[in-house]
Formats: C-alpha cells, structure tokens, sequence
C-alpha cells in the first residue's frame, strides 16, 4: 500500500492520469468502503482515507469524494452542481447551499479541485442541523480543506 502510495504520488504530480492509474484507484476505493465498514479508526487509515478523497477529486470524479466523505461523516450526500446560484454576488470558486444541500462550482475546471470541493464539504457537515444555517467560518472551512491535502 505505502509503495502504491509513493508511486502514485509521483503521478499525480504530473497530473495526466492514465488508465493505470484509473484502475489503481477504484481498486483503492473499494478497499475505503471496505474499510468504512470497520470503522477508520487508525492513523494511517486515516490518512490512506484523505488520499483517496484527494486523488479521487484530482481525477475528475468528485461525486464518488463526496459519497465516501459522506459515508465516512454520517451525512446526507451533497448534490454537485456547475455554476453559482443565481444572484450570489460574492466572487468565489465555490459555495454552499444548505436549503437544498447542494456544492455549486464557478465552472466546471472548479470540480476537480480538492481545496474548493473540500471547502464546500466542510460547510456542508457543518450546518447538517436542524435550523439549516450557514455554520463554520471560512477559516475553518480552509483549515478543514487543507487536511486533507497535507496526505
Ligand atoms: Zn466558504
């Protein structure tokens, strides 16, 4: 696994992935819901779990991050959307819609962006209550995005 890791890593940084490496990651994904099931409870789950929802992200597959993301929180799936919703004024990449639960993206380039999708999560997990508000603050929302990242 941690050879696999370094060795995808090294592609990543390229940032073209081939078909290998497609099949490397939905085998890496079913090992995740597998590992779900018992609970991510040690470091290194942990973060082999952040890996994936990054490179999954990467490799243009942001519906599947949030799935397992969800899964992994105990929270409803966001829906994902292109484009901002209608009379959002403030210029932003991404943002969240607790009404109807749904991520919305400046353009499509937006959908495979870790920072962005991940931001866009965190205010996701953060207003799963009742009253629907907008909660956690911006920095937080960074913070939880870079987290990830750091795998
Ligand atoms: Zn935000």
């Amino acid at each position: 696994m941690v050879l696999c890791k370094q060795w995808a890593h090294q592609k990543l940084k390229k940032h073209y992935p081939t078909e290998q490496l497609r099949i490397f990651f939905s085998k890496l994904l079913r090992e995740i819901v597998k590992l779900n099931k018992v609970r991510i409870c040690s470091v290194r789950e942990m973060s082999d779990f952040k890996f994936v929802v990054v490179s999954l992200i990467l490799n243009g597959k942001p519906e599947e991050a949030l799935a397992i993301l969800s899964e992994h929180y105990n929270v409803n799936t966001p829906k994902l959307r292109v484009g901002l919703p209608k009379g959002h004024k403030a210029v932003a990449y991404g943002c969240y819609t607790s009404k109807t639960e749904t991520i919305s993206v400046l353009s499509s380039e937006f959908l495979s962006n870790p920072f962005v999708i991940l931001h866009e999560f965190y205010h996701h997990l953060r207003s799963r209550n009742v009253d629907k508000v907008h909660r956690g603050t911006e920095k937080n929302a960074n913070k939880f995005a870079l987290e990830f990242m750091k795998t």
